[in-house]
């Protein structure tokens, strides 16, 4: 009971925990594919960041370039052209920015993004006198390095876009690193708590398989114990008559089958009555135990029986015995006995307690009786008593 209530505890413990390990799993499972989702679309918003800042820079390198090729042109129309695009490239920085800044930008982008336009408020009039100079055709030395000035700000504008652009480079970057750490981490808990599962289910089936082979084998041991009190006489501790009818019937059988032959030797200590009236029943008792335990080391073939019938009636089976065998072995029962040398001054045949015996031999077919042969038997036995006793017949 206690053990049965300690595997029920067990088994309880160990299910829960698969459970929970399976629970774990599919937690971490579903918070890794939000993690997943999350990590897309932090990606995204970068990416648009990235190339909001992309269109700035294109923008005023487009800029500069219309400064540069305004100033090689000799046309006037076509320095007008370029003049045009000038200004578009402006609008087109301005709409970048603006897109830029509707993206939520962290602090450090918006630190990033002030500089810029710090810069950029410095260098643009510098860059715009020196368009409007180089369309005006005024082609003095202060002309020219005011047109020099404004290239020299230009260059300066776009290294400050490129560390701007790289800024909104490295946030992404670390952003992908860290969503793919994460997602690994999540990974390597799922094979954890999987692997811990599969290591409580076989340490549960291993355990559940140890106490049922334990049960198996007490069952096996009670059951043996069981058989071997039903089987054993309590008195004399030799096999009872319930084991000499089971033994008796299957030596029977095998015999009819294999056409072989069996005897039987019923013995009786004579005038035991008389015995008990002397000696007391418990020395009767006694008596009982050590000719059973003579008459068993006798009998000592393991394919023989020695059994107590009943009362001071002993039974010997001796399968595959002939008459002469079974003579002998009737003989030695009888001398053993009287070798006993055990007292018995009441006795009309000997001073010693002694034994008739009846002996039968046959080989059974499907037409003999167990049960006519057994009567036989003890038809002999009777007649050794009726004549005279301490005798085989
Ligand atoms: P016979 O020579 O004709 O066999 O005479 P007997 O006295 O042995 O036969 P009977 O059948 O008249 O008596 C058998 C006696 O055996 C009766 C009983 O007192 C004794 N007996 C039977 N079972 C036990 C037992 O378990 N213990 C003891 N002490 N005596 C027993
Ligand atoms: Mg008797
Ligand atoms: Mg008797």
């Amino acid at each position: 009971m206690h053990r049965s209530k300690t595997t029920f505890a067990f088994l309880v413990l160990g299910i829960s925990s698969i459970l929970l390990c399976m629970i774990g799993s599919i937690y971490i499972g579903y918070d890794r594919l939000n993690q997943m989702e999350d990590a897309w679309k932090r990606d995204t918003a970068y990416q648009e960041k990235l190339q909001a800042a992309f269109l700035m820079r294109e923008a005023i390198r487009e800029r500069s370039f219309r400064l540069t090729i305004a100033s090689t042109l000799d046309d006037y129309f076509d320095k007008d052209v370029e003049l045009e695009a000038f200004h578009r490239e402006a609008g087109r920085f301005l709409k970048a920015r603006e897109d830029l800044q509707k993206l939520n930008l962290t602090q450090g982008e918006q630190r990033a993004l002030h500089t810029l336009e710090g810069e950029i408020k410095t260098a643009r009039p510098i860059i715009e006198k020196a368009m409007e100079d180089v369309v005006n055709e005024d082609w003095s030395m202060e002309t020219r390095q005011i047109l020099y000035n404004g290239v020299i700000a230009q260059i300066q504008v776009l290294n400050s876009l490129q560390k701007f652009v790289e800024v909104f480079e490295k946030a992404a970057k670390r952003e992908a690193e860290n969503a793919q750490r994460k997602i690994k981490k999540a990974q390597n808990n799922m094979i954890m708590l999987s692997g811990a599962a599969t290591v409580i289910a076989l340490l549960i089936s291993w355990s559940v398989l140890i106490h049922e082979n334990r049960f198996k084998q007490r069952m096996g041991k009670d059951h043996e114990i069981l058989q071997g009190i039903s089987n054993t006489d309590a008195l004399t501790q030799i096999p009872n008559r319930r084991r000499f009818d089971d033994f008796y019937e299957t030596s029977w059988e095998q015999a009819v089958q294999s056409g072989g032959e069996l005897s039987l030797i019923l013995i009786d200590i004579d005038y035991f009555k008389l015995y008990n009236d002397k000696y007391g029943h418990a020395q009767g008792d006694e008596t009982l135990k050590t000719v059973a335990q003579t008459l068993q080391q006798v009998v000592h073939r393991s394919s023989d029986l020695v059994a107590r019938y009943g009362g001071e009636e002993f039974v010997c089976v001796l399968p595959n015995t002939n008459q002469e065998g079974a003579q002998a072995v009737a003989q030695q029962l009888h001398r053993r006995v009287g070798e006993l040398k055990i007292e018995h001054s009441p006795s009309m045949v000997s001073d010693y307690i002694s034994v008739s015996l009846g002996v039968g031999h046959i080989a059974p077919d499907h037409d003999s009786s167990l049960k006519q042969f057994f009567k036989s038997v003890d038809d002999r036995l009777y007649r050794a008593k009726r004549s005279g006793r301490n005798q085989i017949i």
